[in-house]
């Protein structure tokens, strides 16, 4: 099979590979669309440890069925398909606890730390164990479904906030997660919705998706607006999707007492944490990984209208093309979202 090989760091090849074959309760899927995550695009000089080469990478994938291993009974040739980016065993204590995500000896698909390597999508085929499979509603396309993966990331972390209809909400960074985010706050009922970052074209895409006030930091002052939009008292739910010191220390800034502070962006191992004022305002600060299931929900929402994706979605593209995507995402050349790599057999 054509594979995109990340051979040494910042040198992705094009070339065959061979193609993998489906164990037990394993399906081989024959991938039609995978998106570029960030993480693959910052992974890929190295410096995360998360991508040891030689490796495939790309987590964010959909396909069709091409072959089912022995005891895999509900799944059959054909079916179109998404996959959860982690692979996690059926018999550890969170998994069985319901928390599949925080579950020991979990691998993400397309990542090799030290501990382990599982090549991802960027190929023609790929093997996943059944039990992470979704199947894809109809009208939801092989490349929608490429954007489910970011999409379920913000829902955990909406789900995960707790927050209902009719509180008030403030997100910080309005990349694609924190995009996705506004746009979960509106089908959850969140008002008002507010995005705050530095970028006008990022902001704007955060008024398309569900914002219903946009804040640009470095020129407005932030804690005032919130205020002003929150009777003065602050934002009932904070989201940050960033992961630096200045903009968590801004987004707790804008929330009332008793708040709680959802955190999703992890680019710093470690921020400088306001502790006094967290603690004497009894801030909830909530720690938002992956994703526990939000597949079915975000497919759902795409299928039904209610979460629109495809304005995300800058390119879609040949695999075969796929190092000099990576360059200009890498480069941060041309305001690209969302790049979308289709191996030749897609079309
Ligand atoms: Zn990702």
């Amino acid at each position: 099979m054509k594979a995109l090989v990340l051979e040494e760091y910042n040198r992705l090849v094009y070339k065959d590979m061979p193609t993998p074959q489906p164990g037990t309760g394993e399906v081989l899927i024959r991938v039609k669309a995978c998106g570029i995550c960030g993480s693959d695009v910052h992974g890929m000089d190295g410096s995360t440890g998360r991508r040891h080469t030689p490796l495939i990478m790309g987590h964010e994938a959909s396909g069709e069925i091409a072959a089912v291993g022995a005891d895999v009974t509900r799944w059959k040739v054909g079916d179109r398909v998404t996959f959860d980016s982690t692979v996690y065993p059926l018999d550890d204590w969170f998994t069985l606890k319901g928390r599949y995500n925080l579950s020991e000896g979990r691998e993400v698909v397309g990542v090799s730390p030290v501990e382990y390597k599982r090549h991802g999508a960027f190929a023609e085929f790929l093997v996943v164990p059944q039990h992470i499979l979704y199947l894809l509603p109809d009208n939801v396309s092989f490349a929608q479904a490429a954007m489910v993966e970011p999409a379920a990331v913000a829902a955990h972390a909406v789900r995960l906030s707790g927050i209902r209809a009719g509180n008030s909400a403030v997100v910080f960074g309005s990349g694609m997660i924190g995009t996705f985010i506004v746009s979960m706050l509106k089908a959850a009922g969140a008002t008002p919705i507010i995005a705050v970052d530095i970028d006008e074209e990022k902001l704007k895409m955060a008024a398309k998706y569900g914002a219903t006030t946009t804040i640009n930091s470095a020129r407005q002052p932030v804690t005032e607006l919130v205020r002003s939009l929150t009777k003065g008292r602050g934002a009932d739910f904070g989201f940050e999707a960033i992961g630096i010191s200045a903009t968590v220390n801004a987004l707790l800034d804008t929330l009332r007492k008793g708040a709680t502070a959802t955190l999703v962006g992890n680019v710093t191992p470690t921020i400088e944490f306001p502790l006094q004022k967290v603690v004497t305002s009894e801030i909830r600060i909530q720690g938002s990984c992956a994703i526990n299931g939000e597949y079915e929900m975000a497919l759902d929402l795409i299928a039904s209208g209610a979460l629109n994706v495809d304005d995300m979605i800058s390119a879609v593209a040949p695999l075969s093309d796929g190092a000099e995507w990576f360059r200009k995402l890498y480069a941060r050349e041309g305001n690209l979202n969302k790049v979308i790599l289709t191996p030749p057999n897609a079309v």
